[in-house]
């Protein structure tokens, strides 16, 4: 149970409702606070500006593999997207207009990395520590992004290396690839798109891959002056267009929840064009993966077969077996001398670090109580932690379409159960144990049938092998379940009976 003596308190500044992070979460949230009338919210943010992940992955050629005009917040459609897939700048710039228009900013701490949280069962209250201050809240809601923390592979040596690296996720424009030795270790969704933009810009280009993955062409084109005058006018042309895109990733879940082998249609067109891009057939089996379509992230890519068969590219497929100070070393022994290494090698999905900083009820870390895999009720409340939500916590994560339309389910989620409290002059909230368990072992279930437990190694999963990442169905199905919840899923309590 933490405690503050008078001296503490005094450094705390009190706040009703914290908010971590300034992604599409954390400024969905805000935004609806607003329209509920509340005001007294503050929002924590490490970085200096708004953006989360579209302010972070800035690397050569970030894009969204979502349709711009689903890709953004219902209530704030954008007739003037350039394209069908947005650029990272574009989305960036697009949060930052939407920060604005809302008047945001004067809620907002950049700079304040959360450190730790604690609940003090006795106020009621987090205690909340930042690298920039501490604050005192009713509540937290944690829009920290499930990919928010790049990871570094585990290969032996990594830290040996003394040449320049960087993470896809902390590019450094800064450094000149020209006349380089460059090496690329990974080749998932950021690699691919920032592959094809570099290819020929070094003198050596090795790419390390590990697992091929099932890649599909991006039907990506411009929109044409007509196109956004009508978006602008006829808005409800833009929403006709947003509920075909809709519609169209909901028919996925078809083939990885419901009917996994429907997935194999997939694979003809993904093979195909493999076949028809990459010009020696003694390159296909090294690009073949050996699991089903969908098991793994599907990635839509143009040029990643053309980027890897450029004179100055190599694709490594032997495995790292060790990294020393100047070089690669691969299980067949070979040793390759490079000046720079680019991680693609993705985040920390599972094991987010941020559970080692919160300590709820009786000073459990989630961490603790997530160790043998995160979980909580619909993505977001977890029990012995009372007033705490998450927006994109577990099993939330979508294998086929927006993660905005899930933000915004939760964000809806989380504002009936703050306006069932204030009705009710309710202190803390908490998810009942029970109802948490039903609801996971209800996921698993679905999940044990789906494609991405068909044999595959992926981000989705926790180290147990339970899938801890993705929601098994439609993202209405997500939808209704998060706007029909009893409220007696929850326990309401005044201090008085909670301390
Ligand atoms: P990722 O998909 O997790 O890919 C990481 C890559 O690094 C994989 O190829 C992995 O190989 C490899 N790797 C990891 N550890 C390694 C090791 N020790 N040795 C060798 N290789 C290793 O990460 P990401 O590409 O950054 O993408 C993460 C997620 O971000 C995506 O799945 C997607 O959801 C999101 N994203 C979205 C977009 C978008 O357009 N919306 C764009 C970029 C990223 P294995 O496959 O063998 O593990």
């Amino acid at each position: 149970m933490a405690n503050l003596d008078s001296g503490d308190s005094a450094n705390y500044t009190e706040t009703k409702i914290l908010i971590v992070g300034t992604g599409f979460a954390g400024l969905g949230m805000a935004i609806r606070l607003k329209e509920m009338g509340i005001n007294d919210f503050t929002i924590i943010e490490r970085a200096n500006d708004v953006g989360g992940t579209w302010r972070d992955n800035h690397y050569p050629g970030a894009a969204c593999d979502v349709p711009s005009h689903l890709y953004s917040f219902s209530f704030e459609p954008n007739a003037e997207w350039s394209r069908v897939y947005p650029s990272q700048p574009e989305l960036e710039s697009y949060l930052q207009k939407v920060t604005d228009k809302y008047q945001l900013r004067s809620h907002i701490c950049f700079d304040h990395s959360l450190s730790k949280a604690t609940y003090d069962e006795i106020s009621g209250q987090w205690l909340v520590n930042t690298s920039g201050g501490n604050f005192k809240a009713r509540f937290v809601i944690s829009g920290n992004g499930g990919l928010a923390e790049p990871k570094l592979p585990d290969i032996p040596g990594v830290e040996t290396f003394t040449g320049h690296h960087f993470h896809s996720a902390n590019w450094d424009h800064d450094y000149a690839l020209p006349g380089k030795r460059v090496a690329v270790i990974g080749t998932g969704a950021s690699a691919i798109q920032f592959v094809p933009e570099i290819a020929g810009v070094p003198k050596q280009l090795s790419v390390f891959q590990r697992t091929p993955n099932w890649i599909i062409p991006r039907g990506d084109r411009p929109y044409s002056r007509f196109e956004k005058w009508i978006f602008k006018h006829i808005p409800f042309v833009q929403k006709i267009v947003r509920a075909k895109i809709y519609c169209q990733n909901e028919t996925r879940v078809l083939g990885m929840v419901l009917h996994p082998a429907l997935m194999k249609l997939f694979r003809r067109a993904a093979t195909n064009h493999m076949q028809r891009q990459v010009t020696d057939p003694a390159m296909w089996p090294k690009l073949t993966p050996n699991f089903p379509v969908g098991c793994k992230r599907i990635l839509i890519s143009n040029g990643w077969y053309p980027a890897l068969q450029k004179p100055n590219v190599d694709l490594v497929t032997d495995g790292i077996k060790e990294i020393r100070e100047h070089s690669i070393v691969t299980n067949d022994n070979v040793e390759r001398e490079v000046d720079c290494i680019i991680f693609g090698t993705g985040f920390y999905a599972t094991d987010n670090p941020i559970a080692g900083k919160i300590y709820g009820r009786d000073g459990l870390q989630l961490a603790e109580a997530w160790k043998d895999g995160e979980e909580a009720y619909l993505g977001a409340s977890v029990h012995g932690f009372p007033n705490f939500f998450f927006i994109v916590g577990p099993n939330v994560t979508l294998g086929h379409s927006s993660m905005v339309y899930m933000i915004e389910t939760q964000v809806n989620a989380i504002s009936r159960v703050l306006q069932t409290m204030e009705e009710n002059s309710s202190a803390t909230v908490e998810v009942k144990l029970a109802v948490q368990q039903e609801y996971n072992e209800g996921l698993q279930k679905l999940l044990g049938g789906s494609i991405w437990a068909t044999g595959c190694d992926s981000w989705y999963k926790h180290r147990t092998g339970k899938i801890t990442q993705l929601w098994p169905g439609f993202t209405f199905t997500f939808r209704r379940r998060n706007q029909d919840f009893k409220l007696s899923d929850y326990h309401f309590d005044s201090l008085a009976n909670n301390s």
